[in-house]
This record gives C-alpha cells, structure tokens and sequence, in this order.
C-alpha cells in the first residue's frame, strides 16, 4: 500500500486543462449531434464549435425528468444513445429513491471509459497489485462499484466480490481473507462495525487499513469520515458517482473534500433558481457533462447535488476543481424548517460526534401546516438533551429528538434512506 495523491493522471497529453476539455466537449457534442436521437433534437440550434468553456451556459441543460419521459416515449431504454443497440454490453438503472429508476446502457469504450474514471479513485487511494479488495455490494442492477469491480482488475489487486452473502459472512471474509481495503457505502462500514462489536470481531486489528466509500455523502462528512476510520482503524476515501453520469469524483490523501476528474468531466456550478453560475466559494447546484461516454453521453446535467467550488486550489497538490465537505446535500431532501434550509447531511454530521449514538433517522412531519423535523436516536435516554442542545447551537433551531429501541430503525447496505417522510404535502 502507498499513498500516491501526486500520481494521479492530470490529462492525457500536455495542452492545458481548458483547451483539453474543451477539445473534447467539441468532439463529443459534434458526435451526438450526427448519431444521438436525444440531443439532436434537443439541440438541434446550437452553433458548433463552442468557441470557450466560459459559453458552456448557452448549452440547454439536460434533467433527470427528461430522461425519464424520453424512457416512457421511447420504451424501454429512449433515444439517448449514439450506437445501434446490438452495440451496448452493460445494463444499470438508477435506485430510484427520487421516481421510476432510469435504465442506464453502456457499450463496451463507454463501460472501459467508467472502469477509467474507477482507476483514478483506486490510484488516489492508493490500491496497488498487493492489496485485497473487499466490495461489500449486492452486484444488482444498481451501478455501485461494478466499475470498481472492473478497475481493481487493472491496479491488479485481488477482488473478493461480496455479493449474496449476510453481513456476518462478509465479515468472515474480510478476516478470514486477511482483506486491506474494503469498499462500500459508509452507512454499511458504520453498519459492519457495529455488527462486529456485537460479535466479538476485532476489526480494529484485522487487515483492513483502507475504506473507499461511495453510494451517499458521509464520507466527506467529517464526523462520520472519523468515526469509521477509529471503528475500523484504517484510512477513509471518499467516491462520488451517478448511473447517468459516471465515476466523476473522489477525495485526495487530504480527505476533506472531493476533487472532480476534469479529464473526464465538466463542472459547473450554478444556482438552482436562476441557473446562472455561482461564484467559486458559493454553493449551487453540480452540473456535469461527461466528455468520455459516447454511449450515454449527459449534457449539462443536473445532478441536483448541492456543492461549493474552493477558490483556492487544493493543498495535495491536485489541481482538480476542489469541493470541500463534498456534496453538501440534494436539494429532494432538503426542508425549510422556520425559514431555515436544513439537509439531512447537516443533521448527520452533528448526529455522528455523538459515539453512543448508534443510528438514527429524520422524521419530516407538518404541524399546524408548517414544516417540521424530529430527530429519531437509538441510543440511551440521556443522549436525548444533549443532542437537542447540540441541534440548537449548530442549527439555531429547537430541533425534538426522540429515543427509539435499539434496532428498530433500518440499516443499510446502499444507498441509505434516513428520511422518512410524513408531511401533508410533499
Ligand atoms: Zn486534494
């Protein structure tokens, strides 16, 4: 294992990053243009070449509600795709925790150019050939870490594939098979760590040195990156990812935040109301156009992805676009609450310095026809005030905390739904 946060790949040859993207966005756009039903209808006006990055904003942004009404339109799969179908080898679909799940097809340059995007997460956390790969992942239809599945193959580690067991089993796994790096969303390390203490397994000795998270935010949520990291005494880094888009992010040796792979991506930030461009150091809403999957290409997406551009470049020496904390949020989770916007991800990351509290869930309800939260805890009765008063300093609102048995409230092993939503209207 070594940590190689300088030898990630900057670009594939030596113009500089603008002209580079740029290059690509002309080549790709041209492409779809000639071969993609979706986008040469959509944008059928756009004058080509772009001239420079700084007119992305003329381009029509794509939703993810027109992709799914192209699917309806165009059963089953749509019109976004640039290839004949007997072209397309891999099949995903989104989790659909926002809807109908989006079917997601790739061909074989486009999978290889996601099993690419996967190999600059595995290189930043630095998997080499002599480490062991542990994916604690279902192998369903949800993308998950199929690309890392794919990647590991080529950093040559060894993979254990983790799907179709319990959690016990995959904790027998990890030790028996002396693993070091273990992938899988962070609510699942949280969720093995608590099983192994229920179980009398030593996983602060065991092999595991390095988690890579992906699936949900908490891995660039300071207080959850700590308590896994002291859990299973290993190194956390953090990946971020969609079925429609791709593998477009990961955290450095500095863990505070995601870089964006700029080789393979645009990124811009924009507001969500005006969509115009936010400054670096605003938040807004991620939009990302992916410039390596022809197959699936994404214009100007919105990922509904709340995230702030540092100003400055990041001090590992990656001169990526830098999103410290990572995603901050989805704007479908966030709620005003008195005038306040609350994410769920704020709540966690205040939620998780308390040790003793082992899970927890949000309760959105209405109150005489105003939004409210209840914070849900497992965890002893004398953790109920010492959360409210922590709510309050950090949030500037009375939040109620409510005590619930231990193990009555849901785990998960990707993709976690700690929202549980009960409002009038939604
Ligand atoms: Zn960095």
């Amino acid at each position: 294992m070594e940590n190689t946060a300088a030898s990630y790949r900057v670009r594939e040859d030596e113009v500089e990053l603008e002209t580079y993207q740029l290059q690509k966005l002309n080549q790709l756009l041209v492409f779809v243009l000639e071969r993609n039903q979706f986008y040469k209808h959509k944008l059928s006006e756009l004058p080509l070449p772009i001239r420079s990055l700084s007119s992305l904003h003329s381009i029509p942004l794509t939703t993810k509600k027109e992709l799914a009404e192209d699917q309806i339109q165009y059963a089953p799969y749509g019109l976004n795709h640039s290839y004949p179908e007997s072209s397309y080898i891999r099949y995903h679909q989104t989790s659909g925790t926002s809807g109908r799940p989006l079917k997601v097809l790739d061909t074989k340059e486009s999978w290889d150019w996601w099993q690419a995007c996967w190999q600059e997460v595995l290189q930043s956390a630095g998997v080499t050939s002599n480490d062991r790969l542990f994916l604690a992942f279902s192998f369903g239809p949800f993308i998950g870490f199929w690309a890392a599945y794919e990647a590991a193959k080529d950093a040559g580690a060894l993979v254990l594939p983790g799907g179709g067991q319990s959690s016990l089993e995959r904790l027998y796994s990890i030790i028996e098979n002396k693993v070091n790096v273990l992938l899988c969303t962070p609510s699942y390390a949280l969720h093995l760590a608590e099983l192994a203490e229920q179980n009398g397994f030593d996983i602060k000795n065991s092999h595991v040195n390095t988690i890579i998270t992906a699936g949900e935010p908490g891995g660039s949520i300071l207080s959850v990156r700590q308590r896994i990291e002291s859990l299973w005494n290993a190194k956390l880094f953090d990946h971020v990812g969609m079925t429609e888009v791709g593998a477009y992010g990961y955290s450095c040796s500095l863990q505070n935040g995601i870089h964006v792979n700029e080789a393979q991506f645009l990124a811009e930030v924009i507001d969500p109301n005006t969509l115009e461009p936010v400054q670096d150091g605003e938040s807004g809403e991620l939009v990302l156009t992916n410039l390596g999957r022809y197959g699936f290409p994404l214009i100007r997406y919105r990922t509904g992805d709340r995230v702030t551009r540092a100003s400055n470049p990041c001090a590992c020496g990656n001169p990526y676009s830098f999103f410290p904390g990572g995603i901050i949020g989805r704007a479908d989770d966030m709620i005003i609450v008195r005038g306040i916007n609350i994410f769920p991800q704020s709540i966690e990351s205040i939620v998780r310095e308390f040790s003793q509290i082992t899970e927890f869930r949000l309760v959105y309800y209405t109150l005489e026809e105003m939004n409210q939260v209840r914070v849900q805890i497992e965890a002893a009765e004398d953790m109920v005030s010492d959360l409210k008063v922590r709510l309050r300093e950090r949030i500037g609102l009375r939040i109620e905390v409510e005590q619930v048995e231990s193990g009555v409230l849901p785990r998960f092993e990707m993709k976690s739904r700690r929202v549980w939503d009960q409002r009038a209207n939604k």
